[in-house]
C-alpha cells in the first residue's frame, strides 16, 4: 500500500480529532447527573459514565467489553438486561421506570433506552439514560396523601370518603354485600368552643380522630365530613352490627380525656345516624342523606344517642 507523507499526516490528524471527540463525549457523560451506558449488540459494555461507576461500585475497566452477566449476580443481570435486550431485539426506543438498590434504599429511575445505528443504518449498539426521580416520587406520594387527608385530624377528607363509598357501592354490584354508614356530629360544640376556645376545640377534634382510629377495623374508612362531623364507612357489616358499633362509640366517647393548657376539658357527647346499603339508599347520595336524616332525628330527640334511618 502506498501511503504518502500527506496521507499519513491526515490520518494522524483524524485520529487525534477522534480521540479528542471521544474524550469530550466521555467528559459530557461523566458530568451528567444521569446514569448512562452503551452496550453493543452482544450486550457488552462499550462505555459507562462516572455515575455508573459510583452507583455500582465498579470501574469502567472492569466492565467494558463484558456483559452484565459477567459482572453481576444472575438475578441482577437478568433484571438489568431485560429491557436492554428488548431495545436491541425490537430496535424500538423504550421509556421505563426502574428501581435500583442504593446503599440508602431503593431509588426510582426513569430510563430512556434507544438503539444506535452505524453508517450502514444497522443497529450497532444501544444507549441507556436513567435519571433518579426518587425525590419527585416522594413529593408525588406526599401530595397524594395530602389531597385525601384532612390536615387537622389526618383523617380522610370528604372527597376521599365520597370516592371510597362510590367504590364500595360499585364493588357490591359484582359481589353483593352491605355497607354500614355512621354519620357523627359532636353535640353542642359551638358552646364548647365558646367556653374553652377554638384551639381547645381543635384538640378535642384530634382526640376524637384518635378515638375513631382505635375503634375502626381494617377496611373501614373514617373521614372528617365537615367541621365537627364525621362519617364512618363499614363494608360488609349488617345493620345490627353497624348499630352496635355506633352505640359503642356513643358510650365510649365520654371516656376521652383531653387536657388543654393543664386543665381537663369537659367530656363531649355525640349524636349518630346509622344507615345501611342497600336498604336505606342504593346510591352514595341517598345513603348519606338517610344517615344525615337519622342524625338530625337524634339531635331532635335530645342528642347523645343513635338513630337508625327509616327504610327507603
Ligand atoms: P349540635 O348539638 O346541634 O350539633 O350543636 P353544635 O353547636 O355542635 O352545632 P353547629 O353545627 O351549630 O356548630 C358546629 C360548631 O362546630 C361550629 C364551630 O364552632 C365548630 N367547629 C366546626 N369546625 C371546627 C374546627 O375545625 N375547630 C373547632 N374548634 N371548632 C369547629
Ligand atoms: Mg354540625
Ligand atoms: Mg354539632
Amino acid at each position: 500500500s502506498i501511503i504518502n507523507q500527506h496521507d499519513m499526516h491526515l490520518i494522524d490528524q483524524q485520529t487525534e480529532q477522534l480521540s479528542e471527540s471521544a474524550d469530550q463525549l466521555q467528559a459530557i457523560l461523566d458530568n451528567s447527573t444521569a446514569l448512562i451506558y452503551l452496550k453493543d449488540t452482544q450486550g457488552r459494555y462499550i462505555l459507562v459514565n462516572r455515575l455508573y461507576e459510583k452507583l455500582f461500585h465498579v470501574s469502567r475497566a472492569e466492565v467494558i467489553g463484558k456483559t452484565s452477566y459477567d459482572v453481576y449476580p444472575i438475578e441482577i443481570a437478568e433484571n438489568f438486561c431485560e429491557s436492554d435486550q428488548k431495545v436491541l431485539r425490537t430496535s424500538i426506543p423504550l421509556e421505563i421506570e426502574e428501581t435500583i438498590q442504593h446503599s440508602d434504599g431503593l431509588h426510582s429511575y426513569i430510563s430512556v433506552k434507544f438503539p444506535l445505528r452505524n453508517a450502514a443504518g444497522e443497529i450497532s449498539a444501544m444507549c441507556s439514560f436513567s435519571s433518579d426521580i426518587t425525590p419527585l416520587k416522594r413529593v408525588e406520594e406526599a401530595l397524594r396523601e395530602q389531597s385525601v387527608r384532612d390536615p387537622l385530624t389526618n383523617l380522610f377528607n370528604r372527597r376521599y370518603m365520597e370516592e371510597a363509598l362510590g367504590r364500595e357501592i360499585r364493588r357490591s354490584i359484582r359481589s353483593p354485600h352491605s355497607i354500614g354508614i355512621i354519620m357523627v356530629d359532636i353535640d353542642s360544640f359551638k358552646g364548647f368552643n365558646d367556653t374553652y376556645g377554638h384551639a381547645a376545640g381543635d384538640a378535642v377534634l384530634r382526640a376524637l380522630a384518635d378515638f375513631f382510629n382505635e375503634h375502626i377495623r381494617g377496611g373501614d374508612v373514617t373521614c372528617r365530613y365537615g367541621g365537627e362531623e364525621f362519617v364512618l364507612i363499614l363494608p360488609d357489616v349488617s345493620l345490627t352490627e353497624t348499630l352496635g358499633r355506633a352505640e359503642q362509640l356513643c358510650r365510649d366517647v365520654r371516656q376521652i380525656q383531653v387536657q388543654y393548657q393543664g386543665a381537663n376539658l369537659e367530656a363531649i357527647t355525640l349524636s349518630l345516624g346509622v344507615a345501611i346499603f342497600p336498604e336505606h339508599g342504593d346510591t352514595s347520595e341517598t345513603l348519606l342523606k338517610a344517615a344525615d336524616k337519622a342524625l338530625y332525628q337524634a339531635k331532635a330527640a335530645g342528642r347523645d344517642r343513635v338513630v337508625v334511618a327509616e327504610s327507603a
